[in-house]
């Protein structure tokens, strides 16, 4: 393995990008801003699918497939949303290439065959589906329909980062029509619920849960509730939305329903996404200047177990031990690998494991053999003990379990750290400057003085939680009254 990984706290953003390639997560691809994701990589991306596809189909939604574009009179016909995403929309305008004539070799776009419809690449695919909810709604019978869909997604991102922020990326979009206003805005809490449980259960990165200002609400949205992060070197990041859409969609592709008593309503709208971008929270929320750390239950490989010997004969006697640890941790649901490549040593094996963030790192060689132990290390301590192989695989078991929850207590601990308190602007502007994190701020609830303190500090309000006090105050900028603190952070 080429040389060491530049420390966090010389260049964060180095770092980040250095430990995706080393890790062998994903790398740049001859699209600008545009990814490839390695096997490691997507076998994050798999897990997280696995559990969240899980929890919306407990919560009663199903999945479907809607096509990749939008014909143009259809992503205009909701006019704040075509505007919102207008600026960063990949536009197909022709359907073939030719030999060009004046440079051998070379195609060239078929001027007869411009489309008659110009077709936008999805940067959302809110028109295409309520367009074909149009046909799927006639009654309150049909409602509520939830639905949701795995898909990649293009916004032209002028500026790109690995996972972060990408111009393709993958994602899951769920939308969903219901009968009632109070139902729909229910539906789009449940589902800021369930991207929480998410986030702190399975990645164990704590969240705070809000509703967004409306200058960072979705385009087409009345409201946008949102998870957010802070990534260890103090910046916040918005790891997922849900969005109240109203009767907007409705509105504008003409989705009535007939009610009960026979009368015909618009139906009312949510939509909810997460995406690749997790993959980002989750390396900058636990990860150190060794490498990847996961949590145990989104790690590929949870235990590495490593053989240390000398001779074909000692490592078949470690294997015949090893082979039944392994076979005890599938049946208890741990993923495992047993590393007996003879192309590498044991300490090469072991600083891969390192900075691929294996969870747990078991090492049995000869004398482990006499004396009925292994050598088993920990990657969010890095600690070492001698074990017994006597009652191993529940040894490690619980071993997961409380990485799982050390990393989680661990970010909390970071997190609460970081959430500062201020009442005047000279205080709001040292500690975004200095401190970094969440800073909670009286704001006079206008859009001026969101903008004003962005261009002032850089920070933007991230949300207003949900569990935010009612607390007579003044805007910490123009002091005005405000009736309850907001948080403000400089984001991803
Ligand atoms: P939105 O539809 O804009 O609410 O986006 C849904 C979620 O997708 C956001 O909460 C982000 O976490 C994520 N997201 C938005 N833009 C990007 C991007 N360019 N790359 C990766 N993830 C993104």
């Amino acid at each position: 393995m080429s040389k060491k990984l530049t420390k966090r706290a010389e260049d964060y953003s180095k770092w980040y990008n250095e430990l995706i390639i080393k890790a062998d997560l994903a790398e740049n691809s001859a699209v600008r801003g545009c990814m490839v994701i390695k096997p490691y990589g997507f076998a994050i991306w798999e897990n997280m699918q696995k559990e969240l596809d899980r929890m919306f189909k407990e919560t009663g939604h199903v999945n479907a497939y809607f096509p990749l574009f939008v014909p143009k009179s259809l992503f205009e016909a909701e006019e704040k949303n075509a505007e919102g995403f207008a600026k960063e929309c990949a536009v197909v305008t022709h359907y073939r290439l030719q030999n060009d004539p004046d440079n051998q070799g070379k195609l060239r776009v078929d001027p007869e065959a411009k489309l008659e419809e110009e077709l936008i690449v999805r940067p959302t695919s809110e028109a295409i589906i309520w367009n074909t909810y149009k046909g799927w709604i006639q009654s309150h019978r049909d409602l509520p329909l939830l639905i949701n869909q795995w898909a990649n997604v293009v916004r032209w991102e002028m500026r790109t980062r690995l996972f972060l922020r990408t111009a393709e990326f993958l994602w899951q979009e769920g939308h969903t029509a219901h009968t009632t206003e109070a139902e729909a805005i229910e539906e789009s809490k449940q589902m800021q619920e369930v991207y929480a449980e998410f986030a702190e259960k399975f990645m164990a990165m704590p969240v705070i849960k809000g509703a967004k200002s409306e200058s960072e609400r979705f385009a087409g949205a009345l409201e946008t509730y949102t998870i957010e992060a802070l990534m260890q070197d103090g910046k916040a990041l918005q790891a997922g939305t849900s969005h109240f859409l109203g009767q907007n969609f409705a509105k504008a592709f003409d989705v009535k329903y007939t009610s009960k008593e026979g009368k015909q309503e618009y139906v009312w709208a949510t939509s909810w996404g997460v995406s690749t971008r997790l993959i980002g929270g989750l390396i900058m929320t636990h990860s150190d200047d060794f490498g990847l750390v996961l949590p145990p239950r989104l790690a590929p490989i949870q235990v590495a177990i490593v053989p240390i010997y000398k001779g074909e004969e000692q490592l078949n006697m470690i294997s015949e031990k090893v082979d039944v640890l392994v076979k005890e941790l599938h049946a208890k649901g741990v993923s495992v690998k047993f590393d007996h490549r003879d192309t590498l040593r044991p300490g090469a094996k072991f600083a891969e494991y390192e900075l691929k963030g294996v969870p747990v790192r078991v090492a049995v060689g000869n004398r482990d053999l006499e004396n009925n132990t292994v050598e088993v290390a920990r990657r969010d301590t890095l600690e070492k003990q001698t074990v017994s192989q006597d009652g191993l695989s529940d040894y490690i078991l619980e071993l997961l379990e409380e990485i799982q929850t050390n990393l989680f207590e661990r970010s909390v601990a970071y997190r609460d750290d970081h959430i500062t308190e201020v009442d005047s602007f000279e205080e709001f502007k040292e500690v975004i400057e200095n401190k970094g994190g969440f800073v909670s701020a009286h704001w006079d609830g206008t859009i001026e003085t969101e903008d004003k303190i962005k261009e002032l500090t850089k920070a933007t309000i991230r949300c207003i939680p949900n569990d935010a006090k009612q607390e007579e105050g003044k805007c910490v900028l123009t002091g005005s009254k405000s009736g309850k603190r907001v948080l403000f952070a400089k984001a991803y």
